[in-house]
């Protein structure tokens, strides 16, 4: 199958050339590039790399840890790529990565020397808009947690949105999917929060709207669909009411998000669904970085340049997002996934959004049958431990109680499916409760004759040794 293939998939060795023509040290050369996963085709169609996604998330370093995925969405030339530039700086000083597992490089001082270029995921002053879509780090940060949790950290840069030259279409898709995909999603703003950037999360909200009322009428609560989002205000100027950072910045968000009864319907409604579809919603508030980042041309991102304001405010916001201690795995209906598995959702999200305009029911209904597909997976793996367990002692009692065996575990096995806590209407349920059934009984139709067979050799070994130390 397509997993097994990518199992089996090596790591990626090629080497970005573009370092040696640009100023960074050799000791660095070990630094990943961008990768697009995701990009459109000429009428709008979605197009994803799946050879490259597969080497990202079903890396054998990564793919059985939780996956934590930030994602920043925003308008162009508004610094996303600046910042997460800054960002990586952090990560590859902090922790090892796929590329890079020596211990050995990690670095207190995360921000470097005052005049070191900043390099990573292409940012430029006034340049040019490249193709829209969403680009992955292709270096994958790893952090193993004390409590022996494992955690593999994605970063992911968006293109295109909200510029005039890519289409509604494009964007809306970019932020439905970037939105599904992230642990984290940052909601890169200037400025002020405006009615219409809160409106641009209506597709978003939209979709949450369907699983809250389905949800609702199964009887759950408190399941969310979406994670975390944080607006980070960028150039943030009212600091007399409001000061920098994450305090005030809840302060005014909190503000902004206030219902109030002589709004339009419409935006209260946004404002509701903001706050009942994202498990947190938190705001940061970013200095301006200074007039020598914004009006050189030749400004390479060092960080001299800086305000010391924005310099000490993005050291509060990376340890903010990235402290060992602040990492959040990304979750569907509250399971933390692994990269393998945020994989699988990734494929049928992709699945999804390939048609013109995706139903939000069909979005649902994808996450709901990748959902129940992983539960499937998971309880096929117990039957395969029980059955396993049951011929071990290879006794022949054991073989011949083999189908009654079966019998009792397939009938647990299925029983907890049942019982299960579980997300779906009644069909879908069914639906996977028949695979499963199925699956155990394709898996049991091949056990049993090796079973049978190995105990067969093996009663027929017994038997040659019993009768040669009768000859002796
Ligand atoms: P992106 O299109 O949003 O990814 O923007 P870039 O990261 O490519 O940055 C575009 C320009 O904005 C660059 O010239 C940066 O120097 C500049 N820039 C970076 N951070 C900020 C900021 O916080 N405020 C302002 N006004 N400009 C910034
Ligand atoms: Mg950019």
């Amino acid at each position: 199958s397509d997993e097994e293939e990518a199992n089996t998939e090596e790591i990626p060795t090629e080497r970005t050339n573009v370092l040696e023509t640009i100023n960074v040290p050799k000791s660095q050369h070990t630094f990943g590039k961008p990768i697009t996963v995701l990009g459109f085709t000429d009428d709008f169609n979605i197009t994803v790399d799946y050879d490259n996604l597969r080497k990202l998330l079903l890396h054998p370093e990564v793919q059985n840890r939780k996956a934590v995925t930030v994602s920043i969405i925003g308008a162009f030339r508004k610094g996303k790529s600046f910042i997460m530039d800054y960002f990586l700086r952090f990560l590859y000083a902090k922790y090892k990565s796929i590329n890079n597992m020596n211990e050995k490089n990690r670095n207190a001082n995360w921000m470097g020397k005052p005049s070191d270029p900043l390099t990573g995921f292409s940012w430029k002053s006034g340049s040019e808009r490249h193709t829209s879509g969403i680009v992955f780090w292709s270096d994958v940060f790893l952090y193993d947690a004390l409590n022996g949790e494992k955690y593999a950290i994605y970063l992911i840069d968006t293109q295109g949105l909200f510029d005039t030259r890519t289409p509604l279409q494009e964007n809306i898709k970019i932020f439905g999917l970037g939105t599904l995909i992230s642990s984290l999603q940052i909601f890169n703003l200037n400025d002020v929060i405006q009615e219409d950037q809160l409106q641009y999360l209506q597709m978003a909200t939209d979709y949450a709207r369907f699983a809250v009322t389905e949800n609702k009428a199964k009887g759950i609560k408190g399941i969310k669909a979406f994670q975390n989002l944080l607006f980070l205000m960028r150039d943030w100027k009212n600091v007399e009411e409001f000061n920098y950072g994450l305090e005030d910045g809840h302060r005014y968000l909190m503000d902004v998000l206030q219902i109030e009864d002589d709004q339009p319907q419409a935006l209260q409604e946004v404002r509701m669904y903001i706050q009942s579809s994202f498990e947190k919603v938190y705001c940061f508030l970013m200095p301006h970085p200074g007039l020598k980042v914004i009006n050189n041309k030749k400004y390479d991102g060092r960080f001299s340049e800086m305000s010391v304001d924005f310099r000490n405010e993005l050291s509060n916001l990376v340890k903010w997002l990235f402290g060992p201690t602040n990492l959040k795995a990304k979750k569907v209906f509250n399971e933390e996934l692994t990269s393998k598995k945020l994989f699988q959702y990734m494929q049928s999200y992709f699945e999804v959004f390939q048609m013109d305009a995706p139903e939000v029911e069909s979005i649902y209904i994808a996450t709901v049958s990748s959902h129940l597909k992983g539960l499937v997976d998971s309880y096929l793996t117990e039957f395969q431990n029980e059955i396993s367990h049951q011929v071990a002692l290879n006794s022949s009692d054991s073989i011949a109680n083999l189908d009654s065996a079966y019998t009792t575990i397939k009938e647990t096995i299925l029983g907890k499916f049942k019982e299960a806590k579980k997300m779906g209407n009644e069909q879908q349920e069914e639906k996977f409760f028949k695979i499963l059934s199925s699956k155990i009984d394709e898996f049991y139709k091949d056990f049993k004759k090796h079973a049978v067979n190995n105990h067969k050799a093996y009663v027929e070994t017994v038997a040659r040794a019993e009768q040669e130390k009768a000859l002796f």
